[in-house]
């Protein structure tokens, strides 16, 4: 933008601030006017092109001698998008498993703590489901590990497309996942564990043109007011995971069924 055409209407620039940054902006101005107070503050703006730059602004407000009443903010205004890119990145490494974009182990467990404890205060329902890829071992030693990578990342794509924004999935390591179902029934989270294990069998990874089918074996856990702490929580899900492990994988278990009596043990 050139310089003259912003000074003819400074409302331009407004006019180009984040929406959600707007409002921000203003009271940080009207705070320097009318407090005198000088500011350090961070926005987004798009730019005419349509390309979203962060900026930061530092200034401070002036008064003429002798006036009380401050007649110019006077600073300046750095493009900071490349640090704060940057930084945005640093953040959700810190959060995300690098290879499928799953939440991590940490960030999972953090958001699972917070849900139990929201159980516990509102009386509301919510469901665990623990996951994991049957015999992952054959699909690394007949494709090999980068096809096993590549696995896991069709999975968590094939998962979030079944999941609301609401629900988080975690990669509690190696192909072993969770989700959590805020405001979720026993029934409703056991359709959806059923709904995830046909999706999953539906549709195989693709790997340099060769299709690579796989089947996944899920436990379902209700979190309600008893279940207090995590360890408790993910040992219902593990606990049933396992017994459709045990019952022939490719299935669903939930955590309050009786112990199965007989064991199929293994598809092959
Ligand atoms: P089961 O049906 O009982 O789960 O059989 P399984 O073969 O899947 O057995 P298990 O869960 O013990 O095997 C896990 C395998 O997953 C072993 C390990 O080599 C592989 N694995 C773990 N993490 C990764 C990864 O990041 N990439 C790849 N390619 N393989 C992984
Ligand atoms: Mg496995
Ligand atoms: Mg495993």
């Amino acid at each position: 933008m050139a310089p003259e055409v912003l000074m003819a209407d400074y409302t331009l620039l407004f006019r180009m601030v984040h929406p959600e940054d707007r409002a921000g902006l203003i009271t940080v101005f009207q705070d320097a006017i009318s407090k005198r107070q000088d500011y350090d503050h961070e926005f987004r703006l798009t730019t005419d092109t349509g390309e979203q730059r962060w900026l930061k602004t530092t200034a401070t407000s002036v008064a003429l001698q002798n006036n009380p009443d401050v007649t110019h903010l006077s600073g300046f205004l750095f493009d900071i998008t490349e640090n704060k890119t940057r930084q945005l990145q640093l953040k959700q490494m810190a959060y995300q498993d690098p290879l499928t974009q799953a939440d991590n182990r940490r960030i999972f467990m953090e958001k699972l703590k917070n849900e139990l404890a929201r159980v516990e205060r509102y009386g509301e329902e919510a469901a665990l489901l623990m996951l994991d890829i049957d015999f992952f071992k054959r699909v690394n030693d007949t494709y090999g590990h980068v096809v096993g990578d590549t696995v896991l990342k069709h999975l968590v794509a094939v998962l979030y497309e079944g999941l609301r924004g609401v629900d988080s999935l975690g990669r509690l390591g190696g192909e072993e996942f969770a989700v959590l179902l805020p405001g979720t029934s026993h029934e409703a989270a056991v359709q959806l564990a059923e709904r995830l294990r046909l999706a999953v069998q539906a549709s195989p990874a693709l790997q340099a043109g060769q299709t690579v089918p796989f089947t996944i074996s899920l436990g379902v856990a209700s979190i309600t007011a008893d279940v207090t702490d995590v360890k408790t929580a993910l040992h219902l899900a593990d606990k049933a995971m396992y017994r459709a492990k045990q019952t022939g994988r490719n299935r669903v278990c939930t955590a309050d069924e009786a112990p199965p009596t007989t064991l199929q043990g293994s598809l092959d």
